[in-house]
């Protein structure tokens, strides 16, 4: 069946790493008075190739829903076809558009908000920066229920650390947001965390485990449990490249995390 196509104007595009060729995208969908999705939830762009063949590729929205807005995050993958024609936009004229269907997707945040880690390397920032909008919004009520936030985001190096300023901006704002930025290639002066976002990520793991008084590995969860029961008090969403996401699925499982526990999306 085919999908109604939207147009999207792009509005404003900003390079957010020159090295990494990385950029920063905000959308307006045309014709709509509202463009209604869930923070983590991405969007199907659609373009004929050189050879007239019609590409499809998914990208996750790197913001919460406000009227018929949206962003996207996107890296140059070279010799790729939709990386490099998102990348070639311009708008210094207005008028450049995109065609693209959804929202797609069930990479979102559980209903009731719980204590989470969002584990995020490379563009998998998006639909992390699209979680804390929504969570806390700069213009209405905090919906985080006090919770504590831990972003936890991995890239190699310093000039890839994208959206920097708005994370710490929002951890000095909320005290129960958490914004650990780790470099696997750290130069010498980098005074931040370094290594892998899993190693962090266990780290709370075994802290917050440790001050709750929870044992570790968990006891499993009875087979026989309803799905609607599965309620647990943390969740890990988690976005990237498949071995980040294998990776930190089995150092979690390794804490006898259950497996609804641990939400995520594979952009590869
Ligand atoms: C649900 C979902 C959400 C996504 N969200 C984003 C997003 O927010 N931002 C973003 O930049 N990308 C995102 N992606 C990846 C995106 O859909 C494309 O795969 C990516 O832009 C490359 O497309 P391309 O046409 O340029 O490359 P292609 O022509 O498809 O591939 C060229 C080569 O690059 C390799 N490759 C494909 N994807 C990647 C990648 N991501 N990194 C490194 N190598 C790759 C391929 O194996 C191939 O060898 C998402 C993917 C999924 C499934």
């Amino acid at each position: 069946m085919a999908r109604e196509l939207l147009t999207a104007r792009l509005e404003k595009k900003v390079c957010i790493s020159q090295v990494a060729q990385c950029y920063h995208f905000e959308f307006v969908v045309e014709g709509v008075e509202s463009f209604p999705f869930a923070s983590g939830q991405f969007i199907s762009a659609v373009a004929e190739d050189p050879n007239g063949k019609q590409q499809t590729r998914a990208y996750s929205i790197a913001s919460a829903a406000r009227e018929s807005r949206f962003d996207l995050c996107v890296n140059r993958v070279e010799g790729g076809f939709f990386s490099n024609h998102l990348a070639d936009l311009t708008d210094l004229e207005p008028g450049a558009t995109i065609q693209i269907h959804g929202p797609h997707g069930h990479f979102i945040l559980q209903e009731t908000v719980t204590d989470s880690i969002l584990l995020a390397t490379g563009t998998g920032i998006a639909p992390m920066r699209g979680f804390t909008q929504w969570l806390f919004p700069e213009n209405g009520p905090d919906r985080s229920n006090g919770k504590d936030i831990w972003l936890i985001y991995g890239t190699r190096h310093e000039t890839d650390v994208y959206y920097q300023d708005e994370f710490e901006a929002l951890a000095r704002r909320k005290p129960n947001f958490h914004y650990l930025p780790t470099l696997s290639r750290a130069l010498p002066d980098w005074t931040g965390l370094r290594g892998y976002v899993q190693d962090h990520a266990s780290k709370i793991v075994e802290e917050r485990a440790a001050r709750l008084g929870i044992p570790l590995p968990q006891p499993p969860v009875d087979p026989a449990t309803p799905k609607a029961d599965l309620n647990f008090d943390i969740y890990c969403y988690i976005c990237g490249l498949n071995f980040m996401v294998s990776a930190a699925r089995e150092r979690l499982a390794g804490y006898g995390w259950h497996r609804k526990q641990i939400v995520f999306e594979r952009y590869d």
